[in-house]
């Protein structure tokens, strides 16, 4: 069978619809040539619905001819050139008074930053009439007494069963602007007193209060991975980074019913704690070599702890008497006002002997490490005393009787002694006044032309102070539970938060209200 070609079927089709089913004679395509295209006429007449017959002259005809005119190339030309006439309002006068705007890179941006002032201050009133701040967003303090400022936690250690260590930050940095033009006042890290903060529990609105530690957790790219434990560290305020951005760690305990501390255990990093603070729980009497020496801050490498040279001779030249030295009585987490006091700046100047007890050891696995290096720097021996081991618990031998204060200042004797003459009271007073603001000048600093024993740093002088016995101590605090302080110092009138009388062991030594204090 034969199959047709393109044109071949154009044709048939073109065929099959002239009549009814007549087929072409031939199946012979007969294309148009070139020449009867050229001679091609329009017919003047076709039908009656044909348009108006045309000429032989006609546009149509005469478009078709071949166009038969030679083409003669000119030798000249002539050129031609127009000239657009002025535009409307230039003329000479128009020119020399609408002179041209200039446009500047200023003239340019002015719009630009005056549409972006505008916004600005539009959304600066929108955010201050409609979004107030947040409590402490604008505070200039980083804690403030009546007022909850939000902490975020940004770490969070369980050390057992119901120990933890919660790492806060504050949620605003505003405070830090104040705070870096008077470091030394603001600063919240200072061991001559003994302060809590407020941790609120906003659902049933109880609050309770917990002693913030200097310490921070250093992380790296290895703990963010979790290949490693972040390391606990002292806040030491090295170089322009003071206070460590407002760090601080909670140690606390959780109690099976306990409101507050089963709600701050039971957060999770990134979540909001409000804080209240500082509440100042004991301030340490005042003694004149406070004015004259500051005690090196405590660091995580003892070896880097500068030594207190010449502070021997400071105390002879002045005829001042030794500081004090501290019993502290603590139980469970009743140990963290005394860590706060030594790994703060300006730590407690007398030697410390600790008597921590607690159910079991481990309690306090991270923080063992700061009590072994204040050991080695003579400045706190550590009496362990744990439930599990019957051997170790607190028993009279750990009481001694209160070795008489080598340093009264006159506040000290104004509330000892009742029964002063309206005179001597009045004198006291002025040497309260005097005493605390006594100036260096009437003290003597420290001289060079005497020369003392020189210690590359505080381990190197702690190892020659631990060879001389300490003196007893003079003043004794007992933090911890109720039943706890109650054994060691006697109840405490909870209802009215008065000391009450020295009682239980203490009063057996014969402690009293003058050199004891119960947290
Ligand atoms: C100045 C100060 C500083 C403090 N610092 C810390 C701190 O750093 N870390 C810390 O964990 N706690 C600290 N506390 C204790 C803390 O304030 C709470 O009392 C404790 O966390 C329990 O509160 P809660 O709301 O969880 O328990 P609550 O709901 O008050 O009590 C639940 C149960 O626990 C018992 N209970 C409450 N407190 C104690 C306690 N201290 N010892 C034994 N049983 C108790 C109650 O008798 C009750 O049966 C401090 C207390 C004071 C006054």
């Amino acid at each position: 069978m034969c199959r047709p070609v393109y044109g071949q079927w154009r044709a048939i089709r073109f065929e099959s619809t002239k009549k009814n089913g007549e087929k072409p004679e031939n199946n012979e395509v007969s294309t148009p040539n070139s020449h009867e295209v050229s001679s091609f006429k329009v017919k003047l007449t076709t039908s009656a619905s044909a348009p108006a017959p045309m000429d032989g002259n006609s546009a149509v005809q005469h478009l078709m001819k071949k166009n038969n005119k030679p083409y003669i190339p000119r030798t000249s030309h002539e050129r031609l050139s127009y000239e657009y006439p002025g535009l409307p309002n230039v003329d000479d006068f128009n020119v020399k008074t609408n002179k041209p705007k200039v446009v500047s890179r200023w003239s340019r941006y002015i719009p630009k930053i005056l549409t972006a002032i505008v916004f600005a201050w539009g959304a600066y009133t929108v955010k201050v009439w409609f979004f107030p701040p947040e409590d402490g967003e604008d505070s200039k303090e980083l804690l403030a007494p009546h007022q909850f400022h939000p902490f975020i936690i940004t770490h969070k250690q369980q050390i057992d069963d119901d120990h933890y260590l919660v790492e806060l930050m504050p949620k605003f940095k505003h405070w830090q602007y104040s705070y870096y033009a008077h470091y030394d006042q603001k600063s919240i890290w200072n061991g001559d007193r003994i302060w809590s903060v407020d941790v609120m529990h906003p659902q049933i609105m109880v609050v309770r209060a917990y002693t913030p530690l200097p310490l921070y957790f250093m992380k790296s790219e290895y703990t963010r991975s979790g290949e490693k434990e972040p390391l606990l560290r002292v806040v030491n305020n090295d170089g322009d980074d003071y206070d460590k951005g407002g760090v601080m760690c909670l140690y606390v305990k959780k109690y099976g019913d306990g409101e507050v501390s089963r709600y701050i255990t039971s957060k999770e990093v990134g979540d909001e704690l409000k804080l209240r603070g500082p509440n100042v729980e004991y301030k340490f009497p005042y003694h004149p070599i406070k004015k004259l020496h500051e005690r090196p801050i405590f660091r995580d490498l003892p070896s880097k702890v500068e030594p207190e040279t010449g502070l021997e001779k400071l105390y002879r030249r002045n005829k001042l008497p030794p500081f004090d030295n501290m019993n502290f009585y603590a139980a469970g987490t009743g140990i963290a006002p005394i860590l706060q006091v030594l790994l703060s700046k300006n730590p407690y100047r007398g030697f410390v002997d600790l008597h921590y007890s607690a159910q079991k050891p481990g309690e306090i696995k991270p923080l063992e490490r700061f009590l072994f290096f204040l050991e080695k720097l003579d400045r706190v021996k550590v009496h362990h005393h744990y439930d599990s081991d019957k051997k170790t618990v607190l028993s009279n031998k750990d009481f001694t009787k209160p070795v008489p204060s080598e340093y009264l200042s006159p506040l000290r004797i104004e509330q000892t002694e009742s029964n002063l003459s309206e005179e001597d009271a009045l004198k006291l007073r002025l040497l309260i006044l005097k005493d605390e603001e006594t100036t260096p000048k009437e003290l003597t600093e420290d001289s060079t032309t005497e020369r003392g024993p020189r210690y590359e740093n505080a381990l190197e002088q702690a190892r020659e102070t631990s060879k001389i016995p300490k003196k007893g101590a003079s003043l004794s605090i007992v933090c911890g539970p109720d039943g706890y302080v109650s054994y060691v110092a006697g109840d405490k009138l909870a209802a009215t938060n008065e000391q009450g009388p020295i009682g239980g062991k203490l009063g057996e030594k014969n402690w009293d209200n003058t050199n004891t204090f119960k947290l």
